[in-house]
């Protein structure tokens, strides 16, 4: 899978993707990254990519000529890209949207600032806009470090076991069941005893139990996902 980004602050993403499984899925060769400074195709002197709203308002917005320039300078390549605008309006990122994104053999991440894009680049260069959750951050850089990771961690071959991608979180509109590893005991704490039994039926079955008991304690709304989908 090939990722495209588009920053004013390529060097955010730097040592993030220099790290764990990221940086060994590149070694490997499942994944690509290249980064993009979007200044680069500013064709203001100042390599300005910001301009004042139309209509007024506080602070600045991001044009829409330097990405469209961009975004046709990465195109001209003709490889096949989805274009994904990072923003806090988007389709919300779940695991389900990410095995969706994930068909995808390239994404171009197009990362908004300021108090964000010009409404052109929803409209007309990006197939669709992603925000990672409710709130808003100063920038799409981190969210679409979120993007790429949770994609990469998908791809087959990037986890050392594919049963841990199947067997994580909302996976099954359910949260993984807890984790436990040694010591034993630690300060009185102990390890549940069925998990040092060596029984691998009963294991799974205390796995399911805790998965489901945990995920109606924690988030009932995904227990009535399942529910939903039953009916
Ligand atoms: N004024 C905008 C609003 O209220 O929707 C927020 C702009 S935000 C300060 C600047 C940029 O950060 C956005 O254009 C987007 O690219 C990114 N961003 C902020 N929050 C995000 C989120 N929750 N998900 C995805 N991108 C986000």
């Amino acid at each position: 899978m090939q990722f495209d980004i588009l920053s004013i602050f390529p060097e955010m993403f730097e040592s993030v993707f220099r790290e764990s499984i990221i940086a060994r899925a590149k070694e490997k060769g499942l994944i690509d990254i290249f980064l993009h400074n979007l200044r680069d195709y500013s064709q203001n002197k100042h390599k300005k990519v910001d301009d004042y709203p139309f209509g007024g308002g506080v602070g600045m917005v991001m044009g829409v000529e330097p990405i469209a320039l961009a975004l046709d300078d990465l195109k001209s390549d003709d490889t096949p890209a989805h274009t994904v605008l990072m923003s806090p309006s988007g389709n919300r990122l779940d695991q389900k949207k990410a095995r969706e994104l994930g068909v995808h053999k390239r994404i171009i991440l197009i990362c908004g600032r300021y108090e964000g894009v010009d409404e052109r680049v929803a409209l007309h260069y990006a197939d669709e806009e992603i925000s990672i959750g409710d709130y808003v951050l100063s920038g799409g850089e981190i969210p679409a470090m979120v993007l790429v990771d949770t994609l990469t961690r998908l791809i087959p071959g990037v986890l050392g076991d594919p049963r841990s991608s199947e067997e994580e979180s909302f996976e099954q509109e359910l949260l993984e069941y807890p984790q436990y590893t040694r010591p034993r005991e630690f300060r009185g704490f102990k390890a549940p005893e069925v998990l040092l039994s060596g029984n691998h039926k009963e294991i799974e079955e205390w796995q399911k139990r805790h998965a489901l008991e945990k995920t109606a304690r924690r988030r009932p709304d995904l227990l009535e996902k399942i529910e939903i989908k039953k009916n």
